[in-house]
């Protein structure tokens, strides 16, 4: 692996509302060593120059919610039909896109078949590019209920238990527990739980007694509810919040993900080319509650926001996480909440932010570089003039 000099470069750290400029970053090993006007190279080192006058770098964004499988471009009932290896060529170009847009990490909350570990394996091991992944493998939930398509299908708590081991053997870095039904699948009702306290407990348990990360599909009140109370450490979606869920995740440290993105792309007028009347009904009804609720709590001190895309939903890119972060921006967020909730804020959601997140040394070299200042247009992230994904450039 080659050394890196990034010279003259201005930083935006993932923690503070600035930019400094005229800085150098020493990249060795992977890994941020020196950030200073001028790093001093050890005798004889050889480095990689990149002159980067007037670039302003910042950490590799982070996008906690996203699925590799789901084409964001295909009619969605015909691409749920196709074979296994499409699929698997399909993750590999999402994976390179999400890359090479700046994304230098997902979580990866649902995958048919366990692709997502392989696919996993052939970044590591250098056979094709892709981010840093955490992995949930494949979605739990009930027989027929939503995202079966991406699941394992379990029913009471001996089952459930069982898959929740299936997927930490396989390789899970987090669990995934469907707690209600949701927009994309068929005959399943976002407001209404699919399981119960007692099945979204066990999962939660399971995972916490293999020390892993878990997260809840959880739109209605009751389902969303359900997951908070079972300790499940991120709730997606949250449609049908309420005050009283609001006091309970503050009090137990439960995060919000909202995915704002899909609620905009599903009732486009172009998804309809792409997925069926139930979805664009269903999407249609929840997305002013989805707006209403997020409006009214997300500004609640101490509460804790995840930004993640949903991406491979119809119309959600997987090269894309500046949408979201602009959607947050129509909240009141300022453009610094969104870059730090994308980076340093990410990363702790994740448990990494020894690792990732921000720009400082000791810090593992996941950089993004953008013309532009990024705390004044978000839209200049859109276009990365430079990738660095665990001190590679892409
Ligand atoms: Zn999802």
């Amino acid at each position: 692996m080659q050394n890196i000099l990034l010279k003259d470069v201005n930083i935006f750290n993932g923690k503070d509302n600035k930019i400094e400029g005229n800085l150098s970053i020493l990249i060795r090993d992977g890994k941020i060593v020196a950030i200073s006007s001028n790093p001093k190279l050890s005798a004889g080192e050889k480095v990689q120059e990149i002159d980067c006058e007037g670039m302003t770098v910042l950490p590799g964004l982070i996008n906690v919610h996203a699925h590799l499988s789901l084409d964001a471009e295909a009619p969605f009932e015909e691409s749920l039909d196709e074979s296994t290896e499409m699929t698997l060529l399909k993750i590999v170009k999402n994976g390179r896109l999400t890359l090479e847009s700046g994304i230098t990490t997902i979580r990866e909350l649902g995958c048919r078949e366990h692709l997502d570990f392989a696919y996993r394996e052939g970044v590591e091991r250098g056979v094709v590019p892709g981010p840093r992944m955490l992995l949930s493998g494949k979605v739990i939930t009930k027989t027929g209920g939503h995202g079966y398509f991406i699941g394992r299908e379990a029913d009471g708590k001996v089952e459930i238990m069982k898959a929740v081991r299936e997927q930490v053997k396989a390789g899970a870095d987090v669990i995934k527990v469907m707690s209600t039904g949701g927009v994309m699948t068929e005959g399943v009702e976002p407001g209404l739980a699919l399981y119960t306290f007692e099945e979204v407990k066990a999962a939660a348990d399971e995972a916490r007694r293999s020390q892993k990360l878990t997260a809840s599909h959880a739109q209605g009140t009751e389902g969303v509810k359900n997951a908070v109370l079972a300790g499940i450490d991120t709730i997606e979606h949250g449609i049908y919040m309420t005050e009283e869920i609001i006091e309970l995740m503050i009090e137990k440290g439960t995060y919000w993900v909202p995915t704002l993105t899909p609620g905009e792309r599903l009732t486009d007028p172009r998804a309809a080319e792409l997925i069926p009347e139930y979805a664009i009904e269903k999407a249609n009804r929840v997305k002013p509650i989805h707006r209403e609720n997020f409006a009214k709590f997300c500004h609640r001190e101490s509460l804790k926001l995840g930004i993640g895309s949903d991406s491979g939903v119809p119309l959600v890119f997987h090269n894309d996480i500046v949408t979201e972060m602009e959607l947050f921006t129509e909240y009141g967020f300022s453009n610094f909440d969104a870059l730090k909730l994308a980076t340093f804020g990410n990363a702790e959601l994740l448990q990494m932010q020894d690792k990732i997140g921000a720009i400082e040394v000791g810090m593992e070299a996941d950089i993004v570089g953008v013309y532009g200042n990024p705390l004044q247009s978000l839209s200049v992230l859109r276009k990365p003039k430079l990738v660095i994904k665990a001190g590679v450039i892409v």
